[in-house]
Formats: structure tokens, C-alpha cells, sequence
């Protein structure tokens, strides 16, 4: 299965070693940070209510410089637009999410967010304006409600319930012992992969963040649970400036922009029509792979 590798990664193993629900997400942060991540520039620009414009131009980016692993990357992503990343394993797609977050910058090539260099921007005020529902799904030992209100402040049992009925867990919640306040232990032991997953996306419905990093999982759940999660991952979309590194066909076949990604280079873009009438890589992928998911 595709995971999210390096910092994404860690910051989700940090998550769930912190075990506390109420640390600060400026916590989280500061613990993620890297040694050699560099320092904030002076008088940086700090991110608010972002609109959600996203481009990347030209960007090139190695994990050693030697050898880059994103190659000229540029498009433009306008507020509220729905980007679905697909190619091959290894192609990139992971890096290219962790380039918009400042896990890494760019070697060359400028990304913005707001028609702001993002490297002229504080780095938390960046990563605070996004959204993330991963494939590992990082749930702690603490209570339904703790696990939901998660990385927002002053959250009230009202706004939690509200989400999870948006994201329809809310009558699971109910059938637990303790409803809300039942404690999920550490491995998440008593909760299947299909409701932990309805319970990651409620929890980024709460955070309310402009811009979205979504990993559509591939695991196993019933027909009834993914029929939920489309309908969950949707609303959650709606109004949302959304990158999904995409698995699922529906996803794909509503993006405004599909990002073909291979070898570290965008080798198509266009929206479902558009790529099958180009005839390349996309309409391979999609007749080999995509097409039995129909
Ligand atoms: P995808 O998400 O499309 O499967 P990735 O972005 O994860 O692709 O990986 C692209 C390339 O970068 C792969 O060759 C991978 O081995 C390499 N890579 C990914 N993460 C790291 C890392 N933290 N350090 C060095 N190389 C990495």
C-alpha cells in the first residue's frame, strides 16, 4: 500500500506518541521541526484566512542535491479547485505534497500560496492552513471528543457533533458505551479501519482549513462504509482547495485538475475528458488500472 513517507509520516508517529489531547498544535510543530530546518525570515509574511490560491513554478527539488526527485513542476491550483495527484509508486506525488507544506523547499522554482512565496511566509502560519487526511489514520488514547477536537482550540461538543454527523459516525458514536467521552485505547484496537477514517475526516471538517492534503486509502471496508467516506471526503472538499493523491475514480473524474505525475516530472494536465483525449499516460492508467473500479 502507498504511505505517506518521511515528515508526514513522523508527524502522525509524533501524534500518537504525544498522547495528550490537549497539547497545542504549536506544539506538535515545534516537536516535528528538524534540526536543520531553516529559521522564519525576518518580517515574514504570516498566513490568515487564506483564499486558497496554490502554483508551483518550475520547481525542482532533490532530497540530496545530486539527484533530483521533482523535475519542473508548475501549475496553478485557484482557490477552491479540487487537484488530484495520480502516477505510478514513486513517482513523486508524496514530495510533491510535502513541498506544499514546507517539509522541504524547493532547490528551484517558487511555490505560493495567496500569490505569496511560501519561504516568505512563517512556516506554522503555512502548515496551520492546511488539512490532512492521511492513510494512516492517527487516532490516540484519549476520548472520541478528545480525538476530534484535536489541533483546534476551544472546540465545543456542539461543533464535534456536528461533524460527525456530517461525516455520518455520529449514530456509531452513540452505540459506544460512553458515546463522546469513550475512550479510544491506544491502538485503536476496537475501531474498524473504515470508521477510523470517518472519524480522520470529521476531525479535518472541525479544523476548517482552506487548503486540503488528502491520501485516498485503499484499504478494505464495505460497500456501505465507502459509500460514507466518498460522501464524507465530498463535503468536506466543498469550497476547499484540495489535493488528493487519488486512488478512487469518482475523485479523479470530478478534479478540475488531474496532475499526472511520473519520474518527478507533471507529464499531463487536464481535467478527465481532456487527459483521454490526449491518449498518454493518464488513459493507460486509467484503462489498466482505474477502469475495473468503474
Ligand atoms: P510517490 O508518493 O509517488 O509514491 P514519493 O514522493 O514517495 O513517490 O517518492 C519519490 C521518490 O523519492 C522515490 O524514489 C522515493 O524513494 C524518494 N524518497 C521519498 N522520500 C524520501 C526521503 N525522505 N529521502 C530520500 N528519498 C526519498
Amino acid at each position: 500500500s502507498r504511505r505517506f513517507s518521511g515528515p508526514i509520516n513522523q508527524l502522525a508517529n509524533i501524534i500518537s506518541e504525544l498522547q495528550s489531547a490537549f497539547a497545542a498544535a504549536e506544539r506538535v510543530f515545534m516537536l516535528m521541526d528538524e534540526p536543520a530546518e531553516a529559521a522564519d525570515i525576518v518580517d515574514a509574511h504570516e498566513y490568515g484566512d487564506v483564499e486558497g490560491e496554490v502554483s508551483m513554478s518550475d520547481v525542482s527539488f532533490g532530497y540530496t542535491p545530486d539527484n533530483y526527485t521533482i523535475k519542473d513542476l508548475d501549475f496553478e491550483a485557484p482557490s477552491g479547485n479540487l487537484v488530484a495527484i495520480v502516477g505510478p509508486t514513486g513517482a513523486g506525488k508524496t514530495t510533491l505534497v510535502n513541498l506544499l507544506m514546507r517539509f522541504y523547499d524547493p532547490n528551484e522554482g517558487a511555490i505560493q500560496l495567496d500569490g505569496v512565496d511560501t519561504t516568505q511566509a512563517i512556516r506554522e502560519s503555512l502548515r496551520l492552513s492546511y488539512a490532512m487526511v492521511l492513510q494512516d489514520t492517527w487516532l490516540f488514547s484519549g476520548t472520541v471528543y478528545e480525538n476530534l477536537a484535536y489541533g483546534k482550540e476551544n472546540v465545543t461538543m456542539e461543533e464535534v457533533q456536528e461533524a460527525a454527523k456530517a461525516a455520518q459516525i455520529h449514530d456509531y458514536i452513540m452505540s459506544l458505551p460512553d458515546g463522546y467521552e469513550t475512550v479510544i485505547d491506544e491502538s485503536g484496537m476496537n475501531i474498524s479501519q473504515g470508521q477510523k477514517q470517518l472519524l480522520t475526516i470529521a476531525r479535518a471538517m472541525i479544523l476548517d482549513a482552506n487548503l486540503l492534503i488528502l491520501d485516498e486509502a485503499t484499504s478494505n471496508v464495505d460497500t456501505q462504509t465507502e459509500i460514507k467516506i466518498q460522501a464524507a471526503m465530498k463535503k468536506l472538499m466543498k469550497g476547499k482547495t484540495s489535493f488528493v493523491i487519488a486512488h478512487r475514480l469518482s475523485t479523479i473524474r470530478n478534479a478540475d485538475t488531474i496532475l499526472v505525475v511520473k519520474d518527478g516530472r507533471i507529464v499531463e494536465q487536464g481535467n478527465h475528458e481532456r487527459l483521454l483525449e490526449e491518449d498518454g499516460l493518464y488513459s493507460e492508467l486509467y484503462y489498466s488500472q482505474f477502469e475495473s473500479y468503474a
